[in-house]
């Protein structure tokens, strides 16, 4: 067995793991690949974490579970355009590479020594699992660090200005970052993006002054048809082993929350959705199971919006 996780062979590696939050698969991937990075700590829930260099202002986040119901190894192919998805994907199952795409891209920027703190996190998309844990429990994780950047973001695009919390970066940070990427790479068009939704950075928007999340090439994630556009990683992963990171803009003040939240919006861009919905019930809730909402979940949500219509509306599901 290998423990090499570079190039497009290590990311597919890595994909071929479907890691439920706490299942034995999800286990033994930290064990066998993050414990054995020179430097890589847990903390009492799991997650891991490494800090290159002196101090870091840049935190680096991705998380290391997914959706999938069963852990276990599951094949996968990459076609001639360079799209990798599951072999033989069946309900249940997903590629994972939300968020795997963002496991590699970090553990070979470890491997290229790019300075920052490094945090693997755990049970993410069972609600932010391990980032809630840090925030509660171990915020002087945090003591420093002007900007969280979450590699766990669909598209190819996006970078994220709001999630649930409500704004988590400024608009002048969102835009230097994007500059930088766009200008290591031309095929790159990184802009603001304000419909973010639920990654572990956006625990951390009350303490750090920018926190984002990057598109990093899936899509159609949480189901057994997500896809992964690796030249798209492999290209952010070239970028983010040569980017300046003191050429961002720190400008956000935590303390501050702004109420320009994005859920806000939420009924007037619906209408055509709802509709939709209504005229295929069976079907909609037969995808909302595919992305993990249960019918508990569900009517929780619902209770939720009785009890206080308008308010702020916490998204179920998580990038
Ligand atoms: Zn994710």
């Amino acid at each position: 067995m290998t423990y090499d996780l570079s190039g497009r062979a290590g990311l597919l590696e890595i994909l071929s793991w479907a890691r439920p939050h706490d299942s034995a698969t999800e286990r033994a991937f930290c064990r066998e690949y993050l414990d054995r990075i020179t430097g890589m700590r847990s903390d009492a829930f799991g997650n891991r974490m490494l800090t290159v260099g002196d101090r870091p202002h840049v935190l680096w986040s991705c998380h290391v579970d997914t959706v999938a119901a069963k852990g276990g190894q599951q094949a996968v192919g990459i076609d001639e355009n360079g799209v990798a998805s599951l072999c033989d994907g069946k309900a249940g199952m997903s590629l994972g590479a939300d968020d795997g795409a963002g496991l590699w891209i970090m553990i070979n920027m470890i491997a290229a020594a790019r300075p920052g703190r490094y945090l693997f996190h755990r049970g993410e998309e069972q609600g932010c699992l391990g980032s809630r844990w840090i925030e509660r429990n171990s915020p002087d994780l945090l003591c420093g660090i002007e900007a969280a950047i979450a590699f766990d973001r669909a598209g190819v695009d996006d970078v994220i200005t709001h999630q649930s919390f409500g704004r988590t970066c400024s608009d002048a940070f969102a835009s230097s970052l994007a500059l930088e990427l766009n200008g290591l790479n031309r095929d790159f068009g990184y802009r603001p993006d304000n419909t973010g939704v639920y990654t572990d950075t956006n625990e951390y928007a009350g303490i750090i002054p920018e926190c984002t999340n990057l598109s990093v090439g899936y899509e159609r994630q949480h189901g057994p048809r997500e896809t992964l556009d690796v030249v798209h990683c492999e290209k952010l992963l070239a970028a983010m082993l040569e980017i300046d990171a003191s050429k961002l803009v720190i400008e956000r003040d935590p303390s501050i929350v702004e109420d320009d939240r994005w859920w806000f919006d939420r009924r007037s861009h619906g209408d055509a959705f709802a509709e939709a919905v209504a005229d295929h019930p069976a079907l909609a809730a037969w995808m909302l199971e595919q992305c993990g909402v249960t019918l508990d979940d569900f009517q929780m949500e619902v209770w939720a919006e009785d009890m206080d219509e308008g308010g702020p509306y916490r998204p179920l599901v998580s990038s």
